[in-house]
């Protein structure tokens, strides 16, 4: 009886959060995170309780049969909205199709073959080798594609390797019993259901949180980044800057580049193709900067680097070393022509925090517009006490006044 009551429940369990599921997975839109293939899951094991519910003491008929095919689909579907949530591409329908109808011929030759204690032994092991499956795959993934949720995936696995050991349990059972092992009055099919029970209502949940995680981390790093390039935005960058200036003596530069002339590659080429010109240059940017420092866009065709614990020579170096790689790099071809561009940098004094920060723009915003002023293609100085020269010949034996 109270087995019974179980089942019933977790048929309710999991039949509403499959209609959530799908509710999710639709907001979601084009990225569904493989909520709708949770919601398959959900939907297959559900209506394979209701089978069992409906066929009554365990033998053959052919609602037997069905609930045994859609509860292998069921962990088929949850695998796949497992593969899908970590960004793998995974086909559902025709896998399922394929599983439903393999299996029901399976079960008929094990049925005809080994008689019915067999077919539910298949079903265990089955249901036993998914599982170890699972936990496998999730175990191995806390080092790759779930570096992310490391305390999740674990709960998780350990959630599921409860699940597999039962399936073990019931295997032996059965193998020991016979199909009276299976009787709803059972001991071990209580602990059995209300293990069940317990994962469908504590999974769900668990599912819904792990998929607000990823998409508040990826709104985060939506407002953090520019769209076009990839790079951080100005927001990003103070966010970033702020962790790294918390380190002791941890003094910065920051350059800013400014694209010279870059309204008449817009005007010459096309907006499309002075898009992918900036995208050229933000690659030749990330050739030139240090593992540690930081690129930004700022906006339009101005980007900024900063360089933690960069002296003034090593900002020298960096920002010639800019000037030159982009005045020398074919950005693009258009029509068998080779577009170049040139920079304009202007090197702020070292600036130690966020308030200074601003400081740090201003300044090399200033050395930028004298670098304008001055001819373009140049490196300036923030301080107007130090030199560098013209056009970068020399500059990279300049040294400033200025010492980080
Ligand atoms: P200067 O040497 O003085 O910096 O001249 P400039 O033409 O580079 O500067 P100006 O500020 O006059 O023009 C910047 C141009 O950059 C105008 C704008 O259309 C273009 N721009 C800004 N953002 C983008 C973008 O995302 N894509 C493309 N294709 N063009 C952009
Ligand atoms: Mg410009
Ligand atoms: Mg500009």
């Amino acid at each position: 009886m109270i087995a019974t009551l179980l089942v019933g429940m977790l048929c309710v369990y999991l039949l509403s959060f499959a209609v959530m599921f799908l509710l999710i997975g639709r907001r979601l839109g084009a990225g569904k995170m493989g909520m709708d293939a949770f919601a398959v899951g959900n939907l297959a094991l559900g209506i394979a309780y209701v089978l069992q519910l409906l066929e009554g003491p365990a033998g053959w008929s052919w609602m037997g049969v069905v609930n045994h095919s859609l509860t292998l689909c069921a962990l088929l579907a949850y695998s796949v909205g497992g593969l899908r949530f970590f960004g793998r591409q995974a086909p559902l329908l025709w896998p399922l199709a394929a599983l439903a109808l393999g299996y029901a011929l399976v079960q008929i030759t094990v049925e005809w073959a080994l008689g019915p204690v067999a077919r539910y032994v298949v079903l265990a092991a089955m249901c036993a080798l998914c599982f170890a499956g699972m936990v496998v795959v999730l175990l191995a993934g806390l080092r790759t594609f779930a570096r992310d949720l490391r305390g999740e995936v674990l709960l998780f696995a350990t959630l599921i390797s409860g699940i597999c050991v039962l399936n073990v349990l019931k295997l032996v059972k059965l193998l020991a019993g016979g199909l009276p092992a299976l009787g709803m009055d059972d001991q071990f099919q209580v602990v059995f259901y209300v293990y069940m029970c317990s994962l469908a209502t504590v999974i769900p949940p668990f599912i819904v949180w792990v998929v607000l995680r990823r998409l508040t981390d990826k709104l985060r790093d939506m407002a953090a980044r520019d769209p076009l390039t990839q790079l951080l935005n100005r927001r990003g960058l103070t966010e970033a800057l702020d962790a790294r200036l918390r380190r002791p003596n941890a003094g910065a530069r920051l350059l800013l580049i400014d694209v010279d002339h870059f309204k008449h590659v817009n005007d010459r080429y096309g907006h499309h193709a002075g898009d992918a010109v900036l995208c050229a240059i933000v690659d030749v940017l990330r050739g030139a900067v240090g593992t540690d420092d930081l690129l930004c866009r700022m906006g339009g065709e101005e980007f900024a680097a900063v360089c933690p614990g960069a002296d003034a020579a090593t900002a020298l170096r960096l920002a010639e070393h800019i000037r030159i790689a982009v005045a020398s790099t074919v950005l693009l071809q258009v029509a068998g022509e080779a577009v170049r561009c040139t920079v304009t940098v202007g090197i702020s004094r070292c600036f130690d925090d966020d308030a200074s920060l601003v400081g740090a723009m201003q300044d090399a915003d200033a050395a930028l517009y004298r670098g304008k002023n001055a001819g373009r293609n140049r490196v300036e100085w923030g301080d107007a006490t130090a030199r560098v020269p013209a056009g970068g010949e020399g500059a990279l034996g300049a040294q400033s006044a200025v010492e980080c």
